[in-house]
C-alpha cells in the first residue's frame, strides 16, 4: 500500500534520513522504533509531504506522491496524527473532531462517522462541549486519534502516541489502536515506547540515526539481542 525507496530527506541543509526504505502493506500494522532524535518524525513529515525528500520515491496504491502538497496526500487517505496532538485549544471537543472531517470522502457522511468514532471513545463523547484545552493529557491524546478517524484514512499514521502519558493511560491509548486495527485499519506507529509498540505491530523497523538498521516480524524484533539491549533494556 506504502513503498517509500531510498529516501534521503531532512532540514535545509541537513539530511536526516538516509536512504530509508520501507512497506506497508494494506491491513498491517509496522512500526518503526527509535531513540530520540533517530528521524522517526522526519519520516512521517516526509510521506505526509509536510517536507520534500531530496531522493528517493514514495509511491501510495501504485502512485507517485513523492511530490505531492500535505493537503493532497490528506485527500488520498493517508492522516497522521501528530506527536504533542496539537489540538485547537480553545475550541469544544466537538469542534476539534469536525474539524478532522474536512477530507472531501469523509465531509459527506460526517454525522455518521461523528457516531462511528465516538463508539470507539465513550469518554470523548462524554466531553463533546467541553474545551479541548481543559482535557486531561490521556483524553486529549484519545480525541487527536478520534479526530483523525473522522477524516475515515486508509493509512493511519501515530507519532508517539504514548508520550509525555502516564503508564495506565498508555496502555488506554494502546488498547484503542488495537481496537482500530480491527476495525481493518492499516497503521503506521512511530514510538519510543518500543514494548508496547512491538506487541501491537505485525513488523518493525528500528531507525538509528536516519538509517534503517534492522527489520523483522515484531516477534523477532521483540526477541532480538540489539533491540533488547538498546531499547528494551533487558
Ligand atoms: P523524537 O522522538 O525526539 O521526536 P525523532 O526520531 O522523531 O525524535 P525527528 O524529530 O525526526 O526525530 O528529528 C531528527 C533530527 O532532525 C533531530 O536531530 C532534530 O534536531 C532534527 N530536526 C527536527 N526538526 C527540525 C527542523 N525543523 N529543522 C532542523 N532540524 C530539525
Amino acid at each position: 500500500m506504502l513503498e517509500l525507496k531510498g529516501i534521503h530527506s531532512g532540514y535545509d541543509s541537513t539530511t536526516i534520513l538516509h536512504d530509508v526504505s520501507l512497506t506497508v502493506n494494506e491491513g498491517e500494522v509496522v512500526t518503526i522504533v527509535g531513540a530520540n532524535g533517530a528521524g522517526k518524525t522526519t519520516t512521517l513529515r516526509t510521506i505526509s509531504g509536510l517536507i520534500k525528500p531530496s531522493q528517493g520515491s514514495i509511491h501510495f496504491d501504485g502512485q507517485d506522491i513523492t511530490k505531492l502538497s500535505s493537503h493532497e496526500v490528506v485527500e488520498l487517505g493517508i492522516t497522521l496524527i501528530p506527536e504533542g496532538r496539537q489540538l485547537f485549544p480553545d475550541m469544544t471537543v466537538r469542534e476539534n473532531l469536525m474539524m478532522g472531517a474536512y477530507r472531501k470522502g469523509a465531509r459527506a457522511s460526517q454525522s455518521q462517522l461523528m457516531d462511528e468514532v465516538l463508539a470507539l471513545f465513550p469518554r470523548v463523547a462524554e466531553r463533546l462541549e467541553q474545551k479541548a484545552n481543559s482535557l486531561s493529557g490521556g483524553e486529549q491524546q484519545m480525541v487527536a486519534i478520534a479526530r483523525g478517524l473522522m477524516s475515515k484514512p486508509r493509512l493511519l499514521m501515530f507519532d508517539e502516541p504514548s508520550l509525555g502519558l502516564a503508564p495506565i493511560i498508555v496502555s488506554q491509548v494502546f488498547e484503542v489502536i488495537d481496537s482500530i486495527v480491527k476495525t481493518g485499519a492499516t497503521v503506521l506507529i512511530v514510538e519510543q515506547n518500543v514494548f508496547h509498540t512491538l506487541k501491537a505491530a505485525d513488523r518493525g523497523y528500528v531507525l538509528e540515526n536516519g538509517e534503517i538498521v534492522l527489520t523483522d516480524d515484531a516477534d523477532a524484533l521483540l526477541e532480538n539481542p540489539h533491540v533488547r539491549k538498546a531499547y528494551l533494556g533487558i
